[in-house]
């Protein structure tokens, strides 16, 4: 008997010592998860150690702390950054757990109708309710006097545009440009269909053909960030305002975009790409009745699912927004993802400068009217020429398994190539180590 209690209570202790062990091993994984703003690449076991500990500017409103990357590839891990996957942003909503999380039940949207009395029928009410308040929060587009018409993603919008402003009486399509480098979806886009309404004539700034036109203005620039005016300057043209990157992290705000046709989406702003929602305001109800138009002979309409739970995504951003500077419940989402844009920009000039092999366009910072103090320009691709001859990047690039999207795509020459800066932090902090120790 005293031989039984023996072996169960040293089984006892056995256990309870497991137990502890685990709980120490969660809660220190939990901790380094939940740290960030420091970043801290870290080898064990021999491999590479680099740490790199990056102080944040004075004027940013965070807290120091660590991130956790793993950089340990030994060399084989291909880098796909050709496309600008916003998977960066993930962490802040993993951060914001259920505040963002939508719950719908099976019997709601069942109908294929949001609300028949507006122009754009399958717009949800609280959608639109999101984006009027998001635009005033942010201060980056005039909503008033404007109809709004939901896409799914602004893709959508953008060939609903199309096909709403071209004249549909003409007898030959009419021309779309955009100047160099242009984002690299315009042309295929616009031509897939080989329609009749519109086609593709290349660089607005050598467009030279008679007659009507439409010109994308897309500010700032993908792939190259800058911001943008039309350069056509004709009577006969109808501007379209891409505008999915006039967002804080990205750029200084310096006023509301007041234009006829604005394009908005949710993949670059909060990041939620995947949701597959866009937004366009419009000043013209004719227009915005053709683009409404064109959506229900395509999908019937835009997920009312997408638009409930994108709503729900704008609601906590305009929440979180409202309460900067003043929150004990974390930082804005501009807050955080500025600042963490700025921290990838500092790192990769850095590898760049330490390369010696590329260059990276220069931006002045001005007055954003959001945050109300100086920012700078830190978009979400970086737009790299490569040096010292080489003619072809992209191919260079991947000699290095670092895959981009070459100049050629844009309308320009091959030494340039876009990188995503959205990446999740493993894949950005290698592209940091590579490129830094790339020399030519
Ligand atoms: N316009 C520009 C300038 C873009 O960069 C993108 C996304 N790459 C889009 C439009 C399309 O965005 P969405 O995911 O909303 O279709």
């Amino acid at each position: 008997m005293a031989l039984i209690t023996s072996v169960l209570s040293m089984r006892n202790l056995f256990v309870l010592s497991l137990a502890l062990n685990v709980s120490l091993i969660l809660r220190t994984m939990y901790e380094r998860e939940q740290s960030h703003h420091w970043l801290s690449l870290e080898t064990q076991k021999g491999q590479a150690v680099q740490e790199t500990r990056l102080a944040l500017s004075p004027t940013s409103s965070s807290s120091a702390a660590t991130t956790q990357v793993n950089t340990q590839d030994g060399g084989e891990k291909i880098l796909n950054l050709a496309r600008g996957d916003p998977t960066m942003f993930e962490k802040y909503w993993r951060q914001m757990g259920d505040k963002a999380t939508v719950v719908i039940p099976g019997w709601q949207h069942i109908s294929y109708f949001s609300d028949v009395t507006n122009i754009c029928w399958f717009l949800e009410p609280k959608f639109a309710k999101e984006v009027e308040r998001v635009h005033k929060a942010v201060g980056n587009a005039v909503t008033e006097g404007r109809h709004i018409v939901v896409g799914t993603g602004s893709s959508q919008l953008y060939l609903a545009a199309l096909y709403a402003l071209s004249a549909h009486d003409l007898t030959e399509p009419v021309s779309v440009v955009s100047e160099a480098p242009y984002y690299s979806s315009y042309p295929s886009m616009t031509d897939c269909l080989k329609s009749g309404l519109y086609k593709w004539m290349g660089d607005a700034r050598s467009f030279n053909k008679e007659g009507a036109y439409i010109e994308l203005v897309t500010s700032p620039n993908n792939p190259d960030g800058h911001i943008r005016r039309s350069v056509v300057n004709r009577s006969e043209g109808i501007l379209v305002h891409d505008l999915a990157y006039y967002w804080p992290q990205y750029t200084p705000i310096s006023s509301p975009a007041d234009h006829d046709l604005m394009l908005f989406t949710v993949s670059k702003s909060t990041g939620h790409a995947g949701m597959r929602i866009g937004w366009a305001l419009v000043k013209d109800r004719e227009i915005a009745s053709r683009m409404t138009k064109f959506i229900e002979l395509n999908t019937i309409g835009v997920s009312k699912d997408s638009q409930l739970r994108a709503a729900k995504i704008l609601e906590v951003i305009s929440d979180s927004s409202e309460r900067a500077g003043s929150s004990a419940e974390g930082e804005s989402f501009f807050e955080f993802s500025y600042n963490l844009m700025s921290e990838r920009w500092k790192l990769l000039r850095e590898a760049v400068e330490h390369s010696g092999s590329f260059s990276l366009p220069e931006f002045r910072p001005g007055f954003c009217t959001f945050l109300n103090r100086v920012s700078e320009s830190q978009p979400a691709f970086a737009w790299m020429k490569c040096e010292r001859d080489i003619e072809d990047c992209e191919s260079f690039l991947q000699g290095h398994k670092i895959f981009t999207r070459g100049g050629k795509h844009f309308g320009v020459g091959t030494e340039y190539v876009r990188i995503s800066m959205l990446d999740r932090d493993d894949n950005f902090h290698l592209l940091v180590k590579r490129l830094s120790a790339i020399h030519i």
